[in-house]
């Protein structure tokens, strides 16, 4: 099986056909822009001769996600949900300015999704967020279905990352859950001692 397959970027695709006709099984279609997946091998070709960059090799497996810190996730929250306060002020404005405001802070929230790893497909939170909309009225569950049916979530076994605390006082490093009765087994601090790192 391939280890990538090619992905075509509709806004960059000037339909100048060269992809069409360098590609060795026909998987690559500009008449209806699909390059079919289930025919591509992967060899990058058609991305090669795209004078537009309009194609990319997507590996058919993603990398999984990096872990981060709890501090980092929730200052990634703050921002998105500024940015989306900033979206909603700017619709409620007339003008073209409003509307590139409006434009530009839905993008950075978007990057901000990607960032925290909510749009990574094949990501534990990914399944999580589509299984919790699942319910929500108006949104197509059977699509919603089809749609977690097709992406491997490779992240599943993942571990979640061990927490590390440290005493404040003798530099112990403790790692798991702190109960709150725990004590330090170096200088015999408890648990407030403690700093999460
Ligand atoms: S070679 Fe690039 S620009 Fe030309 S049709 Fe293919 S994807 Fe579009
Ligand atoms: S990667 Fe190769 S097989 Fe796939 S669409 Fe491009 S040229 Fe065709």
């Amino acid at each position: 099986m391939a280890e990538k397959y090619a992905v075509r970027n509709l806004r960059l695709c000037t339909k100048d056909c060269l992809c069409l006709y360098v590609c060795p099984t026909g998987a690559t279609d500009t008449e209806n822009s699909i390059i079919d997946k289930t025919k591509c091998i992967g060899c990058g070709v058609c991305a090669q001769a795209c004078p537009s960059g309009a194609i990319s090799m997507v590996p058919v497996q993603l990398p999984p996600q990096q872990p981060k810190e709890e501090a980092v996730m929730e200052a990634l929250r703050g921002l998105i949900q500024s940015k989306n306060r900033a979206e909603a002020l700017a619709a409620a404005l007339p003008g073209a300015l409003s509307r590139a405001v409006e434009k530009s802070c839905r993008l950075m929230a978007e990057d901000l999704c990607r960032e925290a790893g909510f749009m990574l497909p094949q990501s534990a939170n990914t399944k999580e967020f589509l299984e919790y909309i699942k319910s929500y009225p108006g949104i197509p569950a059977d699509q919603v279905n089809a749609l977690l049916e097709s992406l491997s979530f490779h992240q599943e076994e993942e571990e979640k990352p061990v927490e590390r605390w440290k005493c404040s006082v003798c530099g112990y490093i403790h790692e798991g859950p702190l109960p709150e009765d725990f004590r330090c087994p170096i200088c015999g601090q408890p648990a407030e001692k403690f700093v999460r790192i």
